[in-house]
């Protein structure tokens, strides 16, 4: 039997194309052959459990690889009312925190129910433990392999995603081997949205602390809550500007720890702390305006000890500390990889697909669609958004059906 479409895998884009495909074409058969035992499983973790849907601010600046002109079409034509209403009818109901979109149940494992439940309502079958290891054309049409299995289709869209979660979540990279053997360009893949490893001697004394600060990696800065760990640094405004790290030449991430006032009024603020405070212990310096252990440390770095008295700081020191304060320096050693990523930098080369349709150039009626392309977002609802667009985009491109 020829089937109309093959999904090879079933995350959150091939999910969202086979409901697309059977809204549209009822009538028709479309296969999800999944690896894993059950479908939609890195969807289920998604924004800590809560599934960050989408965003109201989807536009290019957030979106990064070799030409993110190529995402432009997609994005605006299914943009974030389209993906709404896609939802709605499936039962997810959208709303909003701040800009960040969510399920009202702010359950993701909800958002995986209700693609499943419509998959199972509309007739999509779902094949799990099916790894595809090798796709071949016959007679124009294309046979999937899996295990001892074969699947014979008009059109096939390839759903398998990046590397991000790593082979517990699927994301094995086999998929990239097979189409590497088929001359498929893919550009260099690295781990974002991700933790940094830096230098550790400062962020092992502050294990465990939180702090908002701007930081800023490269071209990249943002601002929010930075997480000191034993291995380096964690947190949103980390996750965001992580994708430089693997890009920089000795990167390096700077904390502005006191963001709301500049440097000179950081000194004056200071001067006027030690004046008020002089007879006060080095160790209570801070106390009341830093978290106590963030302030030691930064005494410490500037070779205070924390017993002397407050009116040791003179005029040299307190510049040292406000220089600290708006620029605290961390050598970037690396990051936690593909395991710990929420996406991946790098993927198939997008020269080699269509943009209004996201077929291949070369192969008729097989189209790639998600984070498999080298496409990748910021944190902020930004991924799901592609995963969700490119997968209408590619959909309403069928010509074969
Ligand atoms: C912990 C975590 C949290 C995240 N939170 C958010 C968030 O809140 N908002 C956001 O926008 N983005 C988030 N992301 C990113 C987002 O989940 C991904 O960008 C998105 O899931 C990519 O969709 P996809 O369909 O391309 O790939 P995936 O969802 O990864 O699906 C790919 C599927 O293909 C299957 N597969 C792989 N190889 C084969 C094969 N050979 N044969 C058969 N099946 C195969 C896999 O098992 C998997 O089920 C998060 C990611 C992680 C890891």
């Amino acid at each position: 039997m020829v089937n109309d479409l093959i999904i090879v895998g079933g995350g959150a884009s091939g999910l969202c194309a086979a409901v697309y495909f059977k809204q549209k074409y009822p009538n028709s058969t479309v296969r999800i052959l999944e690896a894993l035992p059950r479908v939609g499983k890195k969807l289920a973790l998604t924004g800590n459990g809560r599934c960050n849907i989408t965003n109201k601010n989807i536009n290019l600046s957030r979106y990064h690889g070799k030409d993110t002109e190529f995402c432009r079409y997609a994005l605006d034509k299914y943009d974030v009312g389209f993906t709404k209403e896609f939802f709605e009818k499936i039962g997810v109901e959208i709303i909003f925190e701040e800009d960040k979109a969510y399920p009202s149940s702010f359950q993701a494992s909800s958002v995986v129910d209700c693609l499943r439940f419509a998959c199972d309502e509309l007739g999509v079958i779902t094949h799990t433990e099916t790894p595809v290891t090798d796709i071949q054309i016959s007679n124009g049409n294309y046979r999937v392999i899996s295990n001892q299995m074969s699947f014979l289709s008009k059109n096939l869209i390839i759903a398998t995603g990046g590397l991000a979660g790593g082979e517990r979540l699927g994301c094995d990279g086999k998929m990239f081997n097979i189409l590497k053997k088929a001359d498929f360009k893919v550009a260099p893949q690295k781990p974002t949205i991700v933790q940094i490893k830096t230098e550790t001697d400062i962020v092992k004394q502050l294990k465990g602390i939180k702090i908002n600060a701007v930081a800023k990696l490269g071209s990249r800065s943002d601002f929010g809550e930075v997480l000191f760990c034993d291995y380096g640094l964690s947190g949103p405004a980390i996750l965001q500007i992580s994708r430089e790290a693997s890009y920089l030449d000795k990167p390096q991430i700077t904390l502005d720890i006191i963001p709301d006032i500049n440097f000179n009024e950081l000194c004056e603020l200071l001067t006027n702390r030690v004046n008020s405070l002089k007879e006060r212990t080095l160790d209570e310096f801070f106390t009341g305006m830093l978290q106590k252990r963030v302030g030691q440390v930064l005494l410490k770095q500037i070779g205070c000890k924390l017993i002397e008295k407050v009116s040791t700081l003179d005029i040299k020191k307190i510049k040292a500390l406000a220089a600290i304060m708006k620029k605290w320096e961390f050598a970037v050693t690396g990051t936690t990889g593909f395991s710990n990523a929420q996406a991946t930098a790098g993927g198939l080369a997008t020269k080699e697909f269509n943009n209004e349709t996201m077929e291949n150039k070369s192969t008729n009626n097989l189209y790639c669609i998600g984070e498999i392309l080298d496409v990748d977002g910021d944190c902020g609802g930004f991924n799901l958004q592609w995963a969700w667009s490119s997968a209408f985009c590619a959909v309403d491109a069928l010509r074969n059906v």
